[in-house]
Formats: C-alpha cells, structure tokens, sequence
C-alpha cells in the first residue's frame, strides 16, 4: 500500500470536511471550528497512517452524546417561559467530560457543539485529564431578577442532573454563568439527589468546595500566555498598551491581570459599544458596575469622569495598542479589524474568548508576522483551574491562593511551551494555531488507538 502524503490527506480532510458540512447542516460555528482543526492534520495524517486506517479524526468530530431538553420556568409574574437545554458530551477519552454551561439567547445546537469541540483540544493541552463537553441554553439572564434566574436554574437542573457526576461530566460557567448561577445549579443538583458530590461542578464559591483563583483563572491565564508569546520574540508586558473587549469575567480578570504585570488595558465593550480609558480601565470601578450592580458600561464611562468615554456601536479594534486581547464571544474580530491592529502596530493577539478571530482574521495576523495565541491554548486557564478544583475536591483540601496560581502560572507556560515546540516539529515555527491542533489532536487520538474502536 503506498503511504499517505501530506496532499492526499489534505484531499481526504477536504472530502471529510463536506461530509460533516452534509450531515451537520446550518451549524456553522461547528463547521468553521472543524475546519480549522482539520485544516491543521494533513502532516500528522501524512505521517500517522495509523491514525488514518482507525478513522480517528472521522470519530473525533462526532460527539459521543448529545442531549437537548426542554426547560420550563416562570418569570415573576407567573408566566410560563420555555427555553431550550443542551449538553453535548464530546470526547471522554482523556478523562470525564468538562465544559462550561453558557446562557445566551444565540445559543443552538451548532454554538454548543462548536464549544464542546474546541474543548476537547483546550482540555487534552493542559494535561490534565478531561475530557471535552459544553452545554447551555438559549435563556437570556439580562435584565432577569435574582428569583427569575434562580427558577430558571432548578428547572435546567432537574433535567441536566441524570446526565451529569462528579466521574461522568463535570459543566462550569460560560457567558452568562457566574457564581450565582453556578450556586443555584449545585443547590438543585443537592437536593435531588441528596449528595454532597462537589466535584460535580466547578466554580462553586470557596466556602461550599470552590477553588481560589477559578473566577480569575481564564484572564490571567490568557494574560501569562501573551506574556510567553511576547517573551520569545524578546519582549515582555511592562509598558505596553491593551485593547480588551467584553466586560465579563474573562475581560475583567485580563485586565486586572495586565495591570499587575505593568501593561495598561485601554478598552472594554459590551454588545453595545465600548469604553476607551485614556488613563487605562480602572478594574475595580469595572467589578463594581459589572459584578456588583449587573449594570452597562456606559455606566463606568459616566462614573470614571474626564479620562473615560462611551461609544455606542463602533469597533473596539480601531484602538491602537501593542497587544490585543478579544474577550467577548465568538467572531469578533474579523478579516477588516485584524488589518486595523496590523496597521496600528499591534504585535500580538491572545484569545481570551473562544473563536473570537474569524479564520481570515488570522490570516492577516500571521501574514503581517502578528504572534496569535489561539483560545484553544490561551484560555485554557480557566478549565485548567477547575480541574484543580476538581482534585481539591476529591482530596477534600484546600489549597492556597498562592499555590493554584503557581500551578496555573506553571501550566500555562507548558501549554505556550507544547504548542510552540510541536510547531516546529511540524515545520510551522511560530504558527500557534497548528501548535495547538496537532498537539491536543495528538494526545486525543492516542488515548482513542489505545482504547480500541469506541
Ligand atoms: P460573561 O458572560 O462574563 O461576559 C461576556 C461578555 O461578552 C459581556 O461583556 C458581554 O456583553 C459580551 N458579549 C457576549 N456576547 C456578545 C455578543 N454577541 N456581542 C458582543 N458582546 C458580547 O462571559 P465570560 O467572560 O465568561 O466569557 C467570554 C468569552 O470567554 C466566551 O467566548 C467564553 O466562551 C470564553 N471563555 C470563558 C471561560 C470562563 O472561564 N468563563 C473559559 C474559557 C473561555 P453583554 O453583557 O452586552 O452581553
């Protein structure tokens, strides 16, 4: 038999790619994440024929299971709402499925499969154990009260639970999931089953089994993986400038972040607009009307006087700076802003959203010689984190602030370290986004080779 080459895999992952388009049809975030995964394998297929002849890769972009239901709740004038519940348990391969729940009113069957896709890459990059799922629904907390929000979680947790277990699946917040959601989930899942099984969820509040650090985790750890990107071309955070969108808690805990290690973040946005700082965004003033008060942030520019102002609508990519952090949600930052950055100097994008750059986007950045850091890698704080909680829960410990954020610090610096070196080895110095493919694709499909045809 004559070995495959890299171009007859290039054609077998084309062919591939149409067939999943096929039997998958009007979910296109789940095609465009496939086809950047795919668009990275042909040189491992090239040289892994027995990966080939085992289909993995055929295996790997059909989840294991997919759940949808429906969520009845009522608002607080007793009318009835119905909401659409997903959970997509991708690959368990490395470990139990791990993925966040995100509350958003785009959210569809193609948006969670999406996610849960990329995640099985992110997880397998930490080296942690986990495997890869997500879930959501296409519930809208804003402007929900606190009673309307909680409804809403019981109801989403009577179905969800039977699905889910400290050794099965093991969810955790997304966009519009934070620790009150979370607390209302875990509070439900108790109650039905009468089980104090903290590890079912990560980031629980520290006194009921969370672990310091989770709610910071994903900013820093976008921000540590900037840092390392920046390092190798022989430069660090001090003294640079930030563009930041999204004003949740990946943004938030980015900026925070920026402004410990001596960078200053300039921006932050919601679906809005957004907010330009001349004296940089101060983070707490952005807790107290984000976190505390649930409020716009057309708010913060009408607190934080002469420095700060408020555009409605607009990019937040026209703002020159060195460095760009997109921290809002997925294809934000398209072909036409990447050339903005690149025309405004910027020297290197780090994704703190998933898929937040369009594929054409990241063509201009990696033609322009910009260092990009991929989600799949520099997000992977977040999940890295809980599965430290995760392990703190099963050894009933605690750990210290200083100790989860050495650990994170550490993994992050292994993730930079595993991309950058594996796309080297595969003749594409400096491409993150092969690094991060052929690496978490690697670790995957070994574990499948090795647990037979499952
Ligand atoms: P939050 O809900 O805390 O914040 C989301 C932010 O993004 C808000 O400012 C929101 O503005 C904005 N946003 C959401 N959707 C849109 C949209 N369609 N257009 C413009 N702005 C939008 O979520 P997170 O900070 O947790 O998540 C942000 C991103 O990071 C997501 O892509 C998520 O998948 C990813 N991520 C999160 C992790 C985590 O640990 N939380 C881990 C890894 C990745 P508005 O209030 O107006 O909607």
């Amino acid at each position: 038999m004559t070995p495959p080459t890299t171009s007859s895999s290039k054609d077998k992952l084309a062919a591939l790619r149409t067939e999943i388009e096929h039997r998958n049809p009007a979910q296109p975030e789940f095609h465009q994440a496939v086809h950047e995964v795919l668009e990275s394998l042909a040189p491992v297929l090239a040289v892994r024929d027995d990966y080939a002849q085992a289909s993995l890769v055929e295996r790997l972009c059909e989840p294991e299971r997919q759940i949808i239901f429906r969520v009845p709740w009522q608002d607080d004038r007793g009318r009835v709402h119905v909401n659409r519940g997903f959970r997509v348990e991708f690959n368990s391969a490395l470990g139990p499925y791990k993925g966040g729940l995100r509350f958003h009113s785009s959210v569809n069957l193609g948006i969670v499969k999406f996610l849960g896709f990329e995640q099985v890459f992110k997880n397998a990059l930490t080296g942690l154990g986990i495997g890869g799922g997500k879930g959501g629904s296409d519930f809208d907390p804003h402007g929900r009260s606190d009673s309307e929000v909680m409804r809403f979680c019981q109801s989403f947790m009577t179905e969800l639970h039977r699905h889910i277990g400290a050794h099965t699946d093991v969810p955790a917040g997304d966009i519009g999931v934070g620790g009150r959601e979370i607390g209302y989930l875990f509070g439900q899942y108790r109650r039905i089953t009468n089980r104090w099984e903290s590890g079912v969820l990560t980031g629980k509040g520290l006194s009921w089994g969370g672990s310091a650090i989770r709610p910071e985790a994903t900013g820093y750890g976008n921000v540590y993986f900037a840092a390392e990107m920046l390092r190798r071309r022989g430069e660090d955070l001090q003294g640079q400038t930030a563009v930041v969108s999204g004003s949740g808690n990946v943004a938030i805990y980015t900026i925070e972040k920026l402004k410990a290690l001596g960078a200053n973040a300039l921006t932050c946005s919601d679906s809005g607009g957004y907010v330009i700082d001349d004296k940089g965004i101060d983070v707490e003033l952005l807790k107290q009307v984000k976190e505390v008060e649930r409020a716009r942030i057309s708010e913060y520019a009408e607190r934080r006087g002469a420095s700060a102002r408020y555009i409605s609508g607009g990019s937040v990519w026209d703002v020159p700076a060195d460095i760009a952090l997109p921290s809002a949600t997925q294809n934000e930052l398209g072909a036409e802003a990447a050339a903005t950055l690149v025309r405004n100097g910027v020297k290197a994008v780090s994704e703190g959203a998933n898929m937040p750059t369009t594929m054409e986007a990241v063509d201009v950045l990696h033609e322009a010689g910009v260092a990009f850091g991929p989600g799949k890698a520099a997000n992977a704080g977040g999940v890295a984190v809980s599965a430290l909680e995760m392990q703190q829960n099963a050894a009933r410990d605690t750990w210290t602030p200083a100790r989860v954020e050495d650990e994170l610090l550490r993994i992050m610096q292994d993730i930079h370290h595993t991309c950058y070196e594996t796309a080297e080895r595969y003749d594409a110095p400096g491409n993150y986004v092969t690094g991060a493919n052929i690496a978490g694709f690697e670790r995957v499909a070994d574990a499948m080779l090795a647990q037979g045809v499952i």
